[in-house]
């Protein structure tokens, strides 16, 4: 049965102001309601406001390790819950159920790194000029922050935001993607278990235009931590700017690996396909381009094809090796930009819908691999997020680390190759945020910090680790003369 569930406001489960809800349907089976929500206005956003500006205070002065209990104690209750929060997001958002859980307990650990975290905010003593002199830094909260997230990560991108930011002592209003937002329920449900006092955390679910716009622009957040496509995350940082408000847009990416002629060139292909077709394309750090040298281009295109036919797709819930797209709009995004490929390279396998009895309506498309792309083609350089890889050939290591770069994203890039100067060679010059040798492009360790260059990222804060906390505080300065 479909759930219904509420905005969370002031520590209350409530509806919209205006009574108007929408409905999420699976991505696996079109017709199939999960869930619904309140399609909330600008009145419900500043009762959210309202609310997080009243708590601040108390919540500020609420010792770190008392903050940071509530943040561990929401993680266990969250793996209580891990089995149900794994189904949720396959039914809404399409993941396969081992990419569900695996996004469920990242989540998990990220309470529970800042539960930590929250005991240690950091500061730094350094030697003053003088006797009785003390010359000294402590992290102060930021105060009532909007958090914006996407749908592709409905679980690990907003808990990645939420915690730092309880961690460091500021209170919250959330707006989660309407794609699936229900995980975010569920996660405000172990907050509220846990003994988050009211005010402190709250959820506002709405579309982009109605909650998103609101939010940024109003005068009593003090910042505003957004993760989207570019194309949103500009007009937010725009808007942002205009009253000087500090804001973090991490953004999208069109992720390259390099692959030299040193490489085992089945294992490439098993790398660079787990990259390109995990979670169905719909990573910013997916691999979208395979630069691959000349030497081994043809045996590597046989490999990626060969690995791109083997892929079982299907619905989440059976463990396929890929899900659905999550919605209509972006099956025919990618199925748009397929057709873009077929004049700009080579199909070598998928490049169709599947929609026979077995896939019920629902929004699925071949793992699709294009050969013989130049890099400036509009499949080398435009961020599909879909399972479209194309492939682009190098003459040299100069030449595939030059066209790694050649695109207007910086997010994640990598190289595999058994030669350790190209692989140090390119991890110091490849234009990304992460950098790495021997891997895929998805996916890092939560205690690093992660982040984008170029228009893969306001590139000002980085979230994730000790710097996760940076965005969320102000470094104050105290010199003390007695
Ligand atoms: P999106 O930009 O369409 O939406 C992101 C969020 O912004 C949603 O909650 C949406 O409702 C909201 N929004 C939309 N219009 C708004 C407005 N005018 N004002 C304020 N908020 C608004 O992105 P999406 O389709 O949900 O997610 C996919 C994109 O996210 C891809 O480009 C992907 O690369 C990127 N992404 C980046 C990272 C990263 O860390 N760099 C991680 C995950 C996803």
């Amino acid at each position: 049965m479909p759930r219904t569930y509420g905005n969370f406001i002031d520590g209350e489960w409530t509806e919209s102001r205006s009574g108007e809800t929408f409905d999420v349907t699976s991505p696996a089976s079109a017709g199939e309601t999960v869930s619904s929500h309140p399609a909330s206005s600008r009145e419900d956003v500043e009762a959210a406001v309202d609310a997080a500006v009243a708590a601040q205070g108390e919540w500020e002065s609420t010792p770190g390790p008392s903050r940071g209990a509530i943040l561990t104690k929401a993680g266990s209750l969250l793996a209580d819950r891990k089995d149900e929060a794994t189904e949720l997001l396959v039914r809404e958002e399409g993941k396969t159920r081992s990419e569900a859980a695996g996004e469920v307990q990242r989540a998990i650990d990220i309470f529970h790194y800042y539960g930590a975290k929250a005991r240690d905010l950091g500061g730094v003593t350094k030697s003053a000029s003088g006797p009785d002199k003390d010359l000294y830094t402590k992290r102060e909260p930021l105060g009532t922050v909007a958090l914006i997230t996407p749908w592709n990560y409905p679980i690990a991108i907003p808990v990645w935001k939420l915690a730092p930011a309880l961690a460091a002592g500021n209170t919250v209003v959330l707006k989660p993607a309407s794609e699936a937002p229900s995980v975010v329920s569920l996660v405000f449900e172990c907050l509220e278990a846990a003994g988050l006092p009211a005010g402190v955390a709250n959820v506002v679910t709405g579309s982009g235009s109605d909650v998103g716009g609101p939010l940024v622009s109003s005068d009593r957040v003090d910042g505003v931590s957004f993760t989207g496509s570019t194309e949103v995350g500009t007009m937010v940082a725009e808007t942002a700017a205009e009253d000087l408000k500090r804001v973090q847009c991490e953004m999208g990416g069109k992720n390259p690996t390099v692959v030299m002629p040193s490489a085992d060139i089945e294992e490439a292909a098993k790398t660079i396909g787990v990259g390109a077709f995990g979670t169905t394309g719909q990573s910013c750090t997916a691999t979208s381009r395979a630069i691959v040298h000349e030497a081994v281009y043809d045996e590597f295109v046989a490999a990626i094809t060969e690995y791109a036919n083997s892929l079982v797709v299907g619905d989440g819930l059976d463990d396929p090796d890929m899900g659905p797209h999550v919605s209509e709009s972006e099956l025919s995004s990618t199925l748009e930009y397929i057709d873009i490929g077929r004049s700009e390279g080579t199909l070598e396998c998928g490049g169709s819908r599947l929609s026979n009895d077995d896939y019920d309506d629902g929004y699925f498309v071949e793992p699709t691999v294009f050969s013989g792309v130049e890099n400036d083609a509009r499949i080398a350089q435009e961020e599909i997020f879909g399972p479209v890889l194309a492939v682009v050939e190098a003459e040299s290591f100069d030449d595939a680390l030059s066209l790694a770069n050649d695109v207007d994203y910086g997010l994640s890039a990598s190289i595999i190759t058994q030669d350790l100067t190209e692989g140090k060679r390119f991890v110091n010059d490849v234009e990304a945020g992460v950098a790495k040798i021997n891997e895929k492009t998805t996916g890092l360790e939560l205690h690093v910090p992660f982040g984008g260059y170029k228009d893969s990222s306001t590139n000002t804060y980085r979230e994730q680790g000790d710097a996760g906390l940076d965005f969320f505080s102000s470094v104050k300065t105290i010199y003390e003369n007695y």
